[in-house]
């Protein structure tokens, strides 16, 4: 098997696994409990809460524990909605964002809230002056993406972040980091939230966080009991908490060393697409390497991909959570519809080999030119 779908989701780590196994056995008390079983997995919740936290240089207390970045954009963006809404119902997110941040905000515009959407240049990134022009005094929110999830760009967050702050004080920043964290360097002290997920780099599915900075205030939408966290009660899911933990110790180090050799397998990738004429890169220089997307112009991507799936080669049209429709982050950047129907996103992690890019490349010269050929 050729796995380059590394950000639909991630095997698990062994390492990750074990730890799922041993407090699993281990800690069979609620830590809400006050038995010395809770106390004892209460120590260890509050241990891989400060490992995260430590991470990424925030308090434990910042740290909300989620099923995933669907929920955690979920309670961030209206989160904020429902506590800021006398001050303003205006949110700002990008032409960028994952699915999720978008159904959010049709919820959003259905119960009274107008939504704008911030324009970006012909490279992916923000545009400022358009992000400058649109900030209002009731602008409550602005959501932009740290890495889009189809393309890779990468969004200078801090830069972001001061002109939002410049404009309006009060204007709160969210970034769904899901793709970033694992891949590149991240800065929670950009943001105000942040989202992010376990499944993509290497933890279990069903788990990961929402960043909230102690300075700000968002009403919670789980109410229940337990004293772990007002945002989120009931009973902490203490063997992901902890593999979670676990998953990111390991995924955050090395980060330049990894990403200096996906880089090295993304431009064996490029180098040999770019032979092809009916191949189109959409990469720009902002994109980070692990996510690498290419419109097969004159071949419907769903049959390449079905093709490659005969050889245990997996990569995905755009992304898992929209798969089959057109790629609206290839349409915002190139403004292109058959560009942005044609497109396949192949996604690589630091464990992709070489070999198997090679082996790849074999198949996909072999299959796409005979697809090529049959039209
Ligand atoms: N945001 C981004 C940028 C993503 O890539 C994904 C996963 N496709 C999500 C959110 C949703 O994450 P989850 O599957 O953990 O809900």
């Amino acid at each position: 098997m050729i796995y380059l779908d590394y950000s639909a989701t991630t095997p698990v780590s062994y390492e990750v696994l074990d730890t799922i196994s041993k407090v699993t056995k281990e800690f069979i008390g609620n830590a809400n409990s006050i038995h010395a079983l809770g106390e004892k997995s209460a120590k260890l919740l509050e241990s891989a809460t400060k490992q995260i936290a430590d991470i990424f240089g925030v308090n434990a207390s910042e740290i909300v524990y989620t099923s995933g970045a669907t929920e955690a954009n979920n309670m961030a963006i209206i989160g904020v909605a429902m506590a800021h809404h006398r001050k303003g119902k205006h949110i700002i997110v990008s032409k960028l964002e994952h699915p999720s941040v978008y159904a959010i905000c049709d919820y959003l515009k259905s119960i009274g809230f107008s939504i704008d959407y911030v324009n970006n240049d012909a490279e992916g990134l923000i545009d400022f002056d358009d992000l400058k022009a649109k900030v209002r005094d009731d602008t409550i929110l602005v959501s932009i993406c740290a890495v889009n999830s189809e393309t890779g760009v990468r969004q200078p967050l801090k830069m972001i972040r001061q002109i939002i702050k410049k404009e309006n004080i009060a204007t709160l920043f969210h970034s769904d980091m899901t793709q970033a964290i694992g891949k590149v360097s991240v800065n929670f002290h950009d943001v105000d939230l942040a989202s992010m997920s376990g499944h993509k780099i290497f933890g279990p599915k069903g788990i990961g966080f929402l960043y909230k900075s102690s300075m700000i205030k968002i009403t919670p939408l789980i109410y229940g009991s337990g004293k772990s966290n007002e945002l989120k009660p009931g009973t902490p899911p203490l063997p992901l908490i902890a593999a979670l933990s676990k998953a990111i110790r390991l995924a955050t180090t090395d980060l330049e060393k990894r990403e200096r050799f996906v880089s090295l397998l993304n431009e064996k990738v490029v180098n040999f697409l770019e032979k092809y004429p009916n191949i189109k890169i959409n990469k720009t220089k902002y994109s980070i390497p692990h996510i690498l997307n290419f419109s097969v112009m004159n071949v419907m991507p769903e049959t390449l991909i079905h093709a490659l799936d005969k050889y245990e080669i997996y990569l995905s049209t755009n992304t898992a959570c929209a798969s089959g429709e057109a790629s609206h982050s290839v349409m915002a950047i190139y403004n292109d519809v058959k560009r942005s129907k044609h497109t396949i996103r192949l996604s690589l992690s630091y464990v992709t080999t070489t070999e198997e890019i090679n082996k790849f490349l074999d198949v996909f010269k072999e299959e796409y030119e005979k697809l090529s050929t049959v039209r």
